[in-house]
């Protein structure tokens, strides 16, 4: 490819909506454009790289003996009825009609669409078990769209599904997808940790993400994942448990009663005021979950974990409580205590949910729904009862203690490049989808699925890979493998050795680019640290003494050495891709 005839616009500035370095590097060196919110188009040098980690993905699902295939788009509404996600899914679900009034959607993922290929395909035991998988546009309707390629609307999405005749089955082919993940990642040169997740809107009981650690100031790393150094427990914020570090339990009080605790909204100042610890304070927090009021109850100095607390109420959607919210809760059940000063004590037909760390406070402090007063002293079973549901809501804090081995857990930021899950038959289930067991009878397929996101993949390796002059994507991902720049078109040993060294780069299959254009050398390497070719050959004034400058992107090293040896470096470095 010649440079001239590349089709890329490189920017001089960041664009100015980008928040994350992938994604103002990716617009600067004209990868991507954006067409609408969350909506990119991907340039060519995008595509090539695109493709570059499809077919990594390809070739490893293909060698884990999955079988590849393509699924509409559009799905049928119908589909989605019978697995009862339409009315559950939400927003992210982009709905639409078609002339005929029938109800359709953009796929957001595919498990109703191969639910019901597996439903009219496979009959018998026989024919188990199988992994089937696709590479396409994903469509969500996110709520945030946002960093670019790292959360779109549309994206691409590797996504697989297995099914097996019965757990021990699944369980074996969810272990084969957890070692293909691994190696798909590492052959796109970035590292993964598999971290347990909680299973969203897909479903299912077991699941684990592949997080790209990504520490940086700008947050790209969407997800807490906490971990411990010591063993391998690693967990997403959603799902992590940890053992509490010993904390006072015991306010103290003697007595229970309602004392005055004015400009005390905050556990901060109320503990400040009562000189207590905030451990010794039950904190009320209330949350809309599918519309449905609901009061959580933790430590003090703890925090809520959302997700935990929505699947604790088996709700699809949760939000914290506006003040309005809290106002009209308390007016239905006559009082008038504002944020700070609520408690369940003379509230109905609420959900309570209680987190395990509250269960074993002693004479605590608790609201009592009268604005700047608070009751202390209080017992459960006393003052107030300890409410039905009782589970595990707590957020978890870097160095409480890991339950597997005890030592301080730690916590990183990460970006959520794949998910694997253990679906059971959730969908074979609701979809009446079963096949003639060995034994004859009619049994649900017991299924798996395994996602990979394409377009998140590359912009994550950018995230990871990338310095002030730009991209330096690794060579099995990057678009080109190689540059050649003559410094000095006009110079004609310059030329003609470079393309001498372009030409031989080309016949050994090396993806390479000349820079032929009559422009400053400045502006030339410019381009080529800013686009990222992991490797650089420069034709310029060495050629004297019969050697050229080569550069390697990844780690700044820069030799003069003969064309030839600069020639076979990169021949070889190609070779070991494969
Ligand atoms: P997230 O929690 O980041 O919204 P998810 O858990 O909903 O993602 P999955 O349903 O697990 O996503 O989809 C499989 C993979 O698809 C994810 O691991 C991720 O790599 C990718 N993916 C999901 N949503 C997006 C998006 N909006 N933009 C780009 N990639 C995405
Ligand atoms: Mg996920």
């Amino acid at each position: 490819m010649k440079m001239s005839k590349l089709f890329v616009q490189t920017l001089r500035e960041f664009p100015s909506d980008a928040e994350v370095m992938s994604h103002k590097l990716l617009v600067r060196a004209g990868y991507i454009r954006r067409l609408a919110s969350g909506v990119y188009n991907y340039l060519p040098l995008m595509w090539r790289t695109l493709k570059k980690i499809e077919n990594i993905t390809r070739e490893e699902m293909d060698a884990a003996g999955a079988q590849e295939l393509l699924m509409p788009f559009v799905q049928p509404e119908e589909l989605w009825q019978e697995s009862g996600r339409w009315d559950v899914y939400g927003k992210e679900l982009m709905r639409l009609k078609d002339r005929q009034g029938r109800g359709m959607c953009l796929g957001p993922t595919h498990e109703e669409v191969i639910t019901y290929i597996a439903r009219e395909g496979i009959k018998s035991y026989k024919q188990l078990p199988v992994n089937l998988y696709q590479i396409q546009s994903k469509f969500r309707d996110e709520v945030r769209p946002r960093f670019g390629l790292l959360r779109g609307r549309e994206f691409i999405m590797k996504d697989a599904y297995s099914f097996d005749i019965d757990e021990a089955g699944l369980d074996k082919e969810y272990e084969n997808m957890a070692k293909t993940y691994t190696r798909i990642f590492e052959r796109c040169g970035l590292e993964t940790k598999m971290v347990q997740s909680d299973s969203g809107a897909i479903g299912g009981s077991v699941s684990h993400e592949f997080m790209v650690v990504c520490d940086n100031e700008n947050n790209a790393g969407e997800n807490d994942v906490f971990y411990c150094e010591k063993c391998d427990y690693s967990a997403n914020s959603n799902h992590a448990v940890s053992i509490l570090p010993k904390a006072p339990t015991d306010g103290g009080f003697t007595k229970a009663q309602v004392v005055d605790t004015p400009n005390c909204k905050s556990i901060e100042e109320l503990a400040e005021f009562l000189k207590v610890e905030p451990s010794v304070i039950v904190k009320t927090l209330v949350y809309v979950a599918d519309k449905k009021y609901v009061m959580a109850l933790i430590r003090g100095d703890k925090n809520v974990e959302e997700i935990k607390l929505q699947n604790a109420v088996g709700a699809n959607e949760i939000r914290i409580a506006s003040s309005a919210e809290i106002k009209e809760i308390m007016l239905n059940n006559n009082k008038t205590a504002e944020a700070g000063y609520i408690s369940p004590i003379g509230i109905e037909d609420i959900t309570i949910v209680a987190d395990n760390s509250v269960c074993e406070l002693k004479n605590f402090v608790i609201g009592c729904n009268e604005t700047e007063k608070h009751l202390i002293g209080a017992n459960w079973g006393n003052e107030i009862s300890l409410p039905e549901k009782i589970t595990d809501i707590r957020l978890v804090q870097e160095g409480e203690i890991c339950t597997q081995c005890h030592s301080p857990l730690k916590v990183t930021r990460g970006i959520e490049v794949g998910n694997i899950f253990k679906l059971g038959t959730k969908y074979s289930k609701a979809m009446n989808a079963v096949y003639m067991a060995e034994d004859g009878q009619e049994k649900p397929f017991i299924m798996g699925c395994y996602g990979i996101g394409i377009s998140r993949t590359a912009a994550a390796a950018v995230e990871r890979h990338h310095d002030e002059f730009g991209i330096k994507l690794p060579l099995a991902i990057a678009p080109y493998h190689a540059i050649v720049i003559p410094v000095n078109c006009k110079d004609e040993l310059q030329m003609k050795t470079a393309e001498e060294i372009y030409n031989k780069l080309l016949n050994a299959g090396v993806e390479v680019v000349l820079d032929e254009r009559d422009e400053r050398p400045g502006v030339k390497f410019k381009d080529a640290d800013l686009i990222g070719f992991p490797y650089r050959i420069t034709a310029g004034k060495t050629l004297a003494e019969g050697l050229v400058e080569f550069k390697n992107r990844s780690n700044g090293e820069v030799m003069t050495i003969k064309p030839q040896d600069a020639i076979d470096k990169i021949i070889s470095a190609v070779n070991a891709l494969k």
